[in-house]
């Protein structure tokens, strides 16, 4: 008998029809729709959370396509060979992504429980422009013969879009290599399929053991946040998974002061920590989505540090080539002599504390 996340991924929204269910489209939706070939679509259960009326609805501009995405000013050709590193001279599967000694990112699918449409790995996941071999008993191997790799970070597409049996025989077989500490998984499942959530994907990911699984998902607005995903969260930390957040920052849908504060709060209210807010990245198709770098920047001055929760404070980075760079506020050094430093507070207050010498 299918499960239910597996029904859901079988009536998966990616027609006019099926998605006019939740939506009443405008003109502009239905020619967009019409005039795209690239791959779109999401679980019913993602596409409920819609604003039937609103076309700004923060999910539906994630969900469905814009005819903006023909539009590249900004983007870089061949991002994602850029990105990944994939033209270096170190010989790996097209699975393994590297940009540190230690970590890599292991790509074991390209299928999604919604495609994206800020995506950064739009190339590969969305328009099919690349096509990579994700053969998982390779990228298992070449972790094995490489002894500084010891966190594995399992991504896609969304690896919780495998069945139980899939995911337990990749951990199953990371864990019998002994460099491998820890395994993490990249997956939006816990917000677009929480039923995926089941107590077969807890018997495969949880329980004590010395090479711990963490998850960070993606939720970037507080209306992605619900009973469900709050359920499916719990049952993930009682089994000893923990579950982070990789939000990011789109311009018209979480870039203003309230939504990014209520965002991080809400999060944490569902028990997922705040992780990392990435500056949406130089793809090509996604500029509409795109802000100022210093955005999140001002966004974590004024909406996060000092004003809520210190749990609530994602790192904001870029994610790049040579990897992820933080770009975090700097107003609170005010300035520094021999004597002291002058820091600033998130009320614009100022106070001193001594510069003590090397
Ligand atoms: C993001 C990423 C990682 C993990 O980075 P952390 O900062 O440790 O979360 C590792 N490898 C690649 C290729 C990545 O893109
Ligand atoms: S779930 Fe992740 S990989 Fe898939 S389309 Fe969205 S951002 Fe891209």
């Amino acid at each position: 008998m299918q499960q239910e996340w597996q029904q859901q991924l079988r009536q998966f929204v990616n027609t006019t029809e099926s998605l006019e269910k939740f939506v009443n489209l405008t003109d502009a939706e239905r020619k967009a729709l019409e005039d795209n070939r690239t791959t779109w679509g999401t679980t019913p259960y993602f596409a409920s959370l819609m604003d039937p009326d609103d076309p700004n609805c923060p999910i539906r501009k994630q969900v469905i396509p814009s005819p903006q995405e023909k539009v590249n000013k900004y983007g870089k050709t061949d991002y994602l060979m850029w990105k990944e590193n994939r033209a270096t001279e170190e010989v790996r599967p097209d699975s393994i992504a590297r940009q540190y000694e230690d970590r890599v990112a292991f790509t074991v699918t390209q299928n999604c429980g919604v495609y994206c449409r800020h995506c950064f790995r739009k190339e590969l996941v969305v328009d099919g422009d690349l096509s990579f071999d994700f053969n998982v008993d390779d990228g298992l191997r070449w972790i094995a013969d490489h002894p500084k790799v010891r966190d594995v970070l399992v991504t896609g597409g969304d690896p919780f879009l495998l069945s139980d049996e899939k995911l337990d025989y990749l951990i199953s077989k990371l864990r019998e290599i002994d460099h491998v500490q820890m395994i993490r998984f990249g997956s939006r499942a816990p917000i677009v399929l929480p039923q995926r959530i089941t107590p077969g994907l807890k018997k495969v990911l949880g329980g004590f053991h010395k090479v711990p699984i963490w998850v960070n998902t993606q939720c970037n607005h507080p209306k992605e946040l619900t009973e469900e995903t709050a359920r499916g969260v719990y049952d993930l930390l009682s089994c000893g998974v923990n579950v982070g957040n990789q939000a990011v920052l789109l311009k018209g849908i979480n870039d203003d002061v309230e939504t990014f504060r209520e965002l991080h709060q809400k999060l944490l209210r569902v028990r997922i920590r705040p992780y990392y807010v990435f500056y949406c990245e130089p793809a090509p198709g996604i500029d509409h989505f795109r802000t100022p770098v210093e955005k999140g920047a001002e966004l974590i001055r004024d909406a996060l540090r000092g004003h809520t929760t210190g749990l609530a404070q994602p790192m904001y980075v870029i994610a790049t080539n040579i990897g992820k760079i933080p770009l975090m506020p700097d107003y609170y050094i005010v300035g520094h002599d021999d004597k002291e430093y002058t820091l600033r507070n998130h009320k614009g207050q100022t106070t001193t504390i001594p510069n003590v010498p090397e």
